[in-house]
């Protein structure tokens, strides 16, 4: 192998391997396909070497290789430079990112004299909702390729102490939006050091993150999501007809509804799309996934649906207040900026309750998980973790942990698992060989001077003490909705979660002396205030599940557009 000047790769030279196609994620288009696409675009020549799109680089366009071979590189030019894909005539390139306006995780260089078809991504768009079957291969290509860049760890660097709060906040906002990235931990990663010393940053100066060359200093969730392309609230539109606050299964549901029907939509999130689905690893009883569909998957397959239909998204944008404003409503955000909309939809859901143990905040900080994702996985790879729970997020949890961990051990409360968890998890979980289960169990302590490395529990019933050796611990025991925010505009039940429907109050009358309409009849998941709607597992009464959060996210928007013709 020799250097290429121009792009400094390491030049591959005759004996080009391409990367096999595993599961769908490198296919070949056929002829047809290739012609249909040939009348959006123009062909090129390539030459060895060339750059086709860097990494970092937004709006790129969709390449097809025609003649030659494209090498797909992580971190270009860098000491950690490394091929992740060979691909030759047929394939096309590209990942997720392309279809989200987010940067790209990685370049592409022209291996050889050849020829590319280029396409711009506005003409792809148009051939993806014209062609069902194109679409479906291009889409799930693109979904398959965003998990193997996380699984490959390529895309972005967090360089930082796993004793650090805010390293742990950026690695979770990263796992959370899918993000491909690396994590270098100063403690354990001789790597880390090195690359610290090539960025010139002491490790007192961490955490840091290298987003395509350029380098953050301690960023904040936002900083880091507009350095990545993810869309900022500073881009949202002054009148929208609808804003949904919450992009999990419901409000994601009424997006993709609203946004069909027409309507300007805007959807916030303060951290990620998917919401508590997007942490789990697999949701077997979604209605038309027989095989099961990660939470990840189902809500990036949901935003590009909704972006289809011509909803804005703003992720990480955090409503903190909303005002009633004639007869529109107003959300106050917490980067100072708001929106207005006629019709809102609450669908913040809940967010997981914590233990109730000694120096459970210095283990959060890097042994202590809220989700079973991939990222998850891979931190505790080999090791023997520990879940708290006892329902089917837990269940779910200890199937997914069980193929990647050393040894479970499924801590429950309860005195039989059939209290909270579905039978078909139950069954996977007696199945699986490195799972432990233990009944009427309750954590006391977490133990360990620098990091977790055993949990001390207690039989809640004889009082026996003993001992769980675990490197990490994974807490699903419930979650209380996120309603502060609401400031008390609209009706909450005893446990903060929304009103809704219920009394109808009589037509005509007039506004109370709260200020609250009262002439006006409250439809199934109206809130106490006209026009503003909660659905799925804010809702008081909700019935916790992706289905029905999805079901109540469509019936909201049919209720919005009839109350919004009505008035
Ligand atoms: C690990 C796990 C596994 C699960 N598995 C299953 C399963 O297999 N099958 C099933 O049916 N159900 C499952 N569930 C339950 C299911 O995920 C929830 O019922 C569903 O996600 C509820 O959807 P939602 O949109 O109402 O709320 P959420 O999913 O909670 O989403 C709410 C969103 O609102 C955002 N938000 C909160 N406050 C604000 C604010 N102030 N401003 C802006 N945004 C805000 C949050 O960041 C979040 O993204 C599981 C849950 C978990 C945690």
């Amino acid at each position: 192998m020799s250097q290429d000047p121009t792009s400094g790769l390491a030049v591959i030279g005759d004996h080009v391997e391409e990367t096999p196609d595993l599961q769908g994620a490198h296919p070949r288009l056929s002829e047809a396909q290739i012609a249909a696409l040939a009348a959006l675009g123009h062909r090129r020549a390539t030459r060895p070497g060339e750059i086709l799109f860097r990494q970092g680089q937004r709006d790129c366009d969709f390449f097809t290789v025609l003649a030659g071979y494209v090498v797909v590189v992580d971190g270009l030019g860098t000491p950690e430079e490394r091929v992740i894909g060979v691909h030759g005539r047929g394939r096309f390139l590209g990942e997720l990112s392309l279809l989200t306006g987010e940067a790209s995780f990685y370049t592409a260089v022209a291996a050889d004299d050849g020829e590319v078809l280029v396409v711009p991504v506005g003409r792809l768009r148009e051939l993806i909702t014209g062609d069902p079957a194109f679409g479906d291969l291009v889409l799930r290509a693109y979904l398959l390729r965003r998990s193997i860049l996380i699984g490959l760890g390529a895309g972005l660097r967090i360089v930082g102490s796993r004793y650090s709060p805010d390293a742990r906040r950026l690695r979770d906002f990263a796992a959370r939006n899918r993000l491909p990235c690396r994590w270098l931990d100063l403690e354990a990663d001789p790597g880390a050091e090195a690359l610290l010393r090539q960025a010139g940053v002491t490790p007192e100066q961490t955490p840091i993150v290298i987003a395509y060359g350029r380098l953050l200093r301690n960023p904040s969730n936002a900083e880091l999501a507009a350095a990545v392309g993810l869309p900022a609230p500073g881009m949202l539109h002054a009148g929208s007809d609808l804003v949904v606050v919450g992009a999990g299964p419901a409000g994601l549901s009424a997006g993709v509804y609203g946004a069909s029907e027409g309507m300007r939509t805007v959807i916030l999130d303060s951290t990620a799309t998917g919401g508590q689905a997007g942490t789990s690893s697999r949701i077997e009883n979604y209605l038309g996934f027989p095989s099961g569909i990660s939470g990840a998957e189902l809500a990036e397959r949901a935003v590009l649906q909704a972006r289809k239909f011509g909803a804005t998204f703003a992720v990480p944008a955090q409503a903190t207040a909303i005002a009633r404003d004639g007869g529109n409503y107003t959300i106050g955000l917490g980067d100072g900026t708001s929106v207005t909309a006629g019709s809102v939809v609450i669908a913040t859901g809940a967010s997981y309750r914590r233990l109730d143990v000694p120096r459970l905040e210095f283990f959060e900080q890097m042994s202590v998980y809220y989700a079973a994702s991939q990222a998850e996985a891979l931190l505790c790879r080999g090791d023997p973790v520990a879940i708290v729970g006892g329902g089917n997020s837990a269940g779910q949890a200890t199937v997914f942990l069980s193929r990647h961990a050393a040894r479970v051990t499924l801590i429950v409360r309860e005195p039989d698992l059939s209290d909270g968890m579905s039978r078909y998890l139950i069954d996977q979980v007696e199945r699986a060989g490195n799972v432990q289960v233990l009944l009427r169990t309750e954590v006391r302590e977490l133990l360990g001077d620098q990091a977790l490395e055993a949990v001390a529990v207690e039989d809640n019933q004889t009082g026996a003490r003993s001992i769980v050796e675990a490197r990490a611990l994974f807490v699903f025991i419930g979650a209380a909705p996120c309603t502060e925010w609401l400031g008390g505009l609209v009706d909450l039940d005893d446990h903060g979660f929304v009103r809704t429907g219920g009394t109808a109050r009589p037509a005509g009358t007039a506004d109370g002396a709260d200020g609250r309409e009262t002439g006006w009849q409250r439809s199934v998941l109206e809130t106490s205030q006209p026009g503003i709607f909660a659905v799925g597992d804010v809702r008081s009464g909700s019935a916790k599940r992706v289905a029905a959060a999805v079901g109540e996210g469509a019936i909201a928007i049919r209720l919005a557009f009839e109350r919004a013709r009505a008035s």
